[in-house]
């Protein structure tokens, strides 16, 4: 029996989060506002590397409630431990947990010239985003509490407004959660469109909207939550980071953006090439997969997929064991393409099917699992896809 995490509507979403937020604070919030998980079309591991990349918003989306305050405190509240306290408590690694992300959030909105100096909020949480699956429950999260506070003290919230928002996002994660990441979760979260993909740009953190209408071609994404068990894998982040930044340095070009296949030929060191080759690559596999896009190509980027995933597996090796199942049992079960999404050691994958056949691409990566002795994994469909941060309620 294959296990789906399914969206839940905004009215559901907003309801469950209010519920929390009155039980909690005995008022109603001023309003509730969401954001959503997302996935990663193709582009992965090179934002460090002034890349591009694809993410897609998917239907599932983190909620929170929120009452504004006006003496600069923060009550805070999920499925985890409660965090009460100040603006004026929030630094790097404080607090610790689950309440960074939105103690961090005000933290760096007030940094960048919130205009009411002792802004505060109560705020409730409600989900529907698999936490610590690679979808970006953490970005989701951020942005959500972003808009709120936007809209509660006037903030802009146009596109160039939501990309300062998506920057104090940026940094509530890696300055307060100590987290490091780029800016694409926060960016697909509060920019996206309905109906389109994401082109981020790292070389100057632009983005541009890109039509995916799967649908209309009678296909879909089938997102794999593998669930494997974490691992330690911090070093390895920065390993492959170093390797990267050292690969440009010793070829003498600002960064692999500006590097072709054929200047690796000099770097000499096998490993360092082969970090390389995954980097260079990806980047033009992300402009194969625009100009197929653009030409209604997009069954053909099903290939482009599973090779971003041998590249990540063989090249960057990033993979592991639950996310080859995953993608060799998709593929052996006719998806046309399929590959790890996000940083990898565990993690998602996703697959490109036919609409109809999601359900037994489903069932086959689930039997394959079970098969190995993995753990089962969860599965998520994209379905006509997420919505960009938005007031729900
Ligand atoms: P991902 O973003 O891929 O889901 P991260 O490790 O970046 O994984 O972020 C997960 C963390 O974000 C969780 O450990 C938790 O601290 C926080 N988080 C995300 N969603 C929620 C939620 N709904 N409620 C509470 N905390 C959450
Ligand atoms: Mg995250």
């Amino acid at each position: 029996m294959t296990g789906w995490i399914v969206p839940r509507s905004d009215t559901d979403l907003a309801a469950a989060a209010t519920t929390l937020f009155a039980a909690e604070f005995g008022v109603r919030p001023d309003g509730v506002w969401a954001a959503p998980g997302r996935v990663n079309l193709i582009g992965e591991h090179v934002d460090y590397a002034e890349g591009l990349s694809l993410p897609i918003a998917l239907p599932h989306s983190t909620a929170v409630a929120v009452r504004g305050r006006g003496d600069g405190r923060m009550r805070l509240r999920s499925g985890l431990e409660p965090w009460d306290g100040a603006v004026a408590d929030v630094g790097p690694g404080a607090p610790a947990g689950w309440a960074a992300y939105l103690a961090g959030v005000v933290w760096a909105l007030r940094r960048t010239g919130l205009p009411d100096s002792a802004f505060g909020v109560d705020a409730a949480v409600a989900s529907t985003v698999p936490i610590g699956a690679g979808l970006s429950s953490s970005a989701a999260l951020e942005c959500a509490l972003a808009l709120a506070v936007a809209d509660l003290s006037g903030l802009p919230a146009d596109d160039a407004g939501r990309a300062v928002l998506a920057s104090c996002c940026v940094a509530a994660e890696n300055e307060v959660a100590l987290a490091p990441t780029g800016g694409m979760d926060q960016a697909i979260a509060l920019r996206g469109q309905a109906g389109h993909a994401l082109l981020v740009d790292s070389a100057d953190g632009s983005v541009a909207a890109v039509p995916l209408d799967l649908a209309a071609h009678g296909l879909t994404l089938l997102v794999i939550d593998t669930r494997a068990p974490h691992r330690l894998v911090d070093g390895q982040y920065a390993q492959r980071r170093r390797s990267v930044e050292q690969a440009a340095a010793r070829l003498g070009v600002p960064s692999l953006r500006h590097a072709v296949v054929g200047d690796l030929r000099r770097l000499g060191d096998p490993v360092l090439t082969r970090r390389a080759r995954h980097v260079v690559g990806e980047i033009g596999r992300v402009r194969e997969t625009l100009r197929l896009l653009e030409s209604g190509r997009i069954r053909d980027v099903g290939a482009v997929l599973t090779a971003s995933h041998v590249s990540l597996r063989d090249d960057f090796e990033v993979s592991c064991p639950e996310l080859d199942s995953a993608v060799d049992a998709a593929l052996a079960a006719g998806a046309l393409g399929a590959r790890m999404t996000g940083g990898g050691f565990g993690g998602s994958a996703i697959a490109l099917v036919e609409e109809g056949e999601v359900d037994v691409v489903a069932g086959q990566v689930h039997s394959s699992a079970r098969a190995s002795g993995l753990e089962f994994p969860a599965f998520l469909r994209l379905g006509d896809g997420g919505r960009a941060a938005r007031r729900i309620a």
